[in-house]
């Protein structure tokens, strides 16, 4: 499949991997929009939330829990940090794998103003 984070996860295409289970990999934006900025996907191709079956929904959770992990250990949490879920073309989504991004240490002002 011509899918870049499924390269990602098939390590076709290197990355820095900052954490990994069975389901899910997180890895450095290679395109940082805060001094931290990590994306947090499932192994599994699932292009959007609107594609999500329902089988799969407790991936959300997990998703979610592994995010608070990461936060955590990149001292993050105290502060705050934001997490973005682009959907779709309208959404600003450009890679058509499910990613949820992690903005921590001065992410930026959003919504602008
Ligand atoms: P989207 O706009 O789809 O929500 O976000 C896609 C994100 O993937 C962007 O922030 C972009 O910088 C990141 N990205 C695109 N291609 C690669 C890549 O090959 N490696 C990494 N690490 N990030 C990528
Ligand atoms: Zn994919």
């Amino acid at each position: 499949m011509d899918c870049v984070f499924c390269k990602i996860v098939d390590g076709e295409i290197p990355s820095k991997i900052i954490y990994e289970d069975d389901e899910l990999i997180a890895f450095d934006d290679l395109d940082p929009q805060a001094p931290i900025h990590f994306l947090v996907i499932p192994k599994k191709h699932i292009q959007s939330l609107e594609t999500l079956d329902e089988s799969d929904s407790d991936l959300i959770g997990k998703i979610f829990l592994a995010i608070r992990k990461i936060a955590r250990e990149k001292g993050i949490a105290d502060n705050g940090y934001r997490i973005v879920n682009n959907i779709g073309e309208d959404g600003g989504q450009t890679v058509p794998h499910m990613h949820f991004h992690v903005l921590g240490d001065r992410s930026l002002q959003w919504p602008p103003g």
